[in-house]
C-alpha cells in the first residue's frame, strides 16, 4: 500500500499529463512559458483572488512575502507550534523572532485564544514588535479565520496564510489560499495539488504586493530581468511543472477533492469511537493533505504504528517534534511567552494514515481492521 498513491493518479491521468509534457518540450520555452501564465490565471480564479505568482517551492513563497513586507530583526511573527518547519524557519531566516502559538486538539490548527495571549505577552514585554501571523491550514483544513482575522485587525498584524497543505479547503464557502493579506501554497508532490518536483505559489488581492513579489522572485527585476532595481532571488516554477499542474488541477476540481473527502468520511465512519478522528468544523471543508488520528498516548500510538507497519501499511508521524522543541530554535527559546501544552501532547499521540483520492475501500478496510485488532476493539 502507498501512503499517498501518486502512481495510481499518474495512471489515471497519464494521457493528459503525457501530452502536456510533450507540448512543453515541443515548444521548448522551459522557463516562463505559456503554461505558467495560464496556470497562474486558473489558480487565481479557482481560489478567488486577483493575483497568483508561482515560484520555486512553498518555502520560497513564504520567504518572498515576508521579504516584500520587510519583516526582519526585532519583529515578532506568530506561528503555530505544531506545523512543518518551513512555517517558522522562513521568518527566522529573515531575522525575525517566531513566537510559537498553541493549537487546538481536534483541528490541529492555531488556537485563537493562545494567539491573543501570545500577542499581549510580547506587546507587554516590549522587546519585539508584533508584525505578522503565519496561520497554517494544517492537514488540509483552514485555520479558523473567522476568529483569527479580527485578532489581526485588533492588533494591527498582517496575516500570511500558509496554505501549503490547505489548497482546496474552505471556510464558509471561502477557499484556502484566499485568507489574510497574502497566502502561499506548495506543489510538493505529496501535497493536495502536487507537481513532479518542487513548486509553489503566492496569492493576494494586493496589486502592489503582487508586483513586488514578482520582482523579488526574478532577481529584483524592473522592466526586465536585466534591469535590476532591488536584490531578489531566483525562484520560478518551470514550464514543465506548470503544464503538469494544469492537467492535475483539472482532475483536482472535477473529482479528486470529492474522492478524497469520501475516503476521509469512510475512515471517520469506521474509526469513530475506536480512535480519536480528525475534527472538521461544520463550516469547513478539508482537502485532506493528511488523515491524522489521535491515540491515547505515545505508547499506544507507537504500538498501533508498529502493528500497521508489520502488515505493510505505511504511516507517518506528522509531527513528532514541535517547533519550540527543535534545536534550530534554541536561540529564540527565551522569547517564548508560553509552553504549548496541546501541541506537545499531540506530537506524542498523532498518527497519519494512508489517504489519497485513489485509495480503495479494500485498502482502507485493511487499515481499519489492523487498528481494531491491535486495540482489541
Ligand atoms: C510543505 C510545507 C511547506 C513548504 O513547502 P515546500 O514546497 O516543501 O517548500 C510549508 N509549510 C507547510 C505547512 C508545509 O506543509
Amino acid at each position: 500500500m502507498e501512503f499517498r498513491n501518486l502512481k495510481a493518479q499518474y495512471h489515471h491521468l497519464k494521457a493528459q499529463i503525457d501530452s502536456s509534457i510533450e507540448e512543453v518540450i515541443e515548444e521548448s520555452a522551459f522557463i516562463s512559458g505559456k503554461a505558467v501564465h495560464d496556470l497562474e490565471q486558473q489558480l487565481a480564479d479557482y481560489v478567488g483572488v486577483r493575483h497568483c505568482i508561482t515560484c520555486g517551492n512553498g518555502t520560497d513563497a513564504l520567504s518572498l512575502v515576508l521579504r516584500a513586507w520587510g519583516i526582519g530583526p526585532g519583529d515578532a511573527v506568530f506561528v503555530p507550534d505544531f506545523t512543518f518547519f518551513a512555517s517558522a524557519e522562513t521568518p527566522r531566516d529573515r531575522g525575525a523572532t517566531p513566537i510559537f502559538v498553541d493549537v487546538l486538539d481536534g483541528t490541529f490548527n492555531m488556537d485563537p485564544a493562545s494567539l491573543e495571549r501570545c500577542i499581549q505577552a510580547v506587546t507587554s514585554e516590549g522587546k519585539l514588535i508584533p508584525r505578522a501571523i503565519i496561520s497554517v491550514d494544517l492537514f488540509g483544513a483552514p485555520a479558523d479565520y473567522a476568529c483569527i482575522e479580527p485578532i489581526a485587525r485588533k492588533y494591527g498584524l498582517k496575516i500570511l496564510e500558509d496554505g501549503a497543505q490547505g489548497f482546496g479547503g474552505m471556510q464558509n464557502g471561502q477557499k484556502c489560499c484566499s485568507f489574510g493579506d497574502a497566502a502561499t501554497t506548495s506543489f510538493f508532490p505529496a501535497k493536495p495539488l502536487g507537481c513532479y518536483g518542487d513548486g509553489g505559489a503566492i496569492f493576494t488581492d494586493d496589486s502592489q504586493l503582487a508586483a513586488l513579489v514578482r520582482s523579488l522572485a526574478v532577481h529584483g527585476k524592473g522592466t526586465d530581468k536585466y534591469d535590476n532595481v532591488r536584490i531578489g532571488v531566483n525562484s520560478r516554477l518551470d514550464t514543465l511543472q506548470a503544464a503538469i499542474l494544469k492537467a492535475k488541477l483539472d482532475a483536482f476540481i472535477r473529482f479528486e477533492l470529492d474522492a478524497v473527502n469520501q475516503a476521509a468520511a469512510y475512515y471517520t465512519l469506521r474509526l469513530g469511537g475506536i480512535v480519536e478522528t480528525p475534527v472538521i468544523p461544520e463550516v469547513m471543508l478539508s482537502s485532506w493533505a493528511q488523515y491524522t488520528i489521535r491515540l491515547a498516548d505515545e505508547e499506544e500510538r507507537n504500538r498501533v504504528m508498529n502493528a500497521l507497519h508489520a502488515q505493510g501499511i505505511p504511516t507517518m508521524i506528522y509531527y513528532r517534534t514541535c517547533m519550540s522543541q527543535q534545536h534550530a530554535f534554541e536561540d529564540v527559546a527565551e522569547a517564548q511567552p508560553i509552553i504549548c501544552e496541546c501541541a506537545r501532547a499531540l506530537s506524542q499521540r498523532v498518527l497519519s494514515l494512508p489517504i489519497s483520492p485513489y485509495i480503495t475501500t479494500e485498502e482502507m478496510d485493511s487499515v481499519i481492521a489492523a487498528i481494531c485488532r491491535e486495540l482489541g476493539r
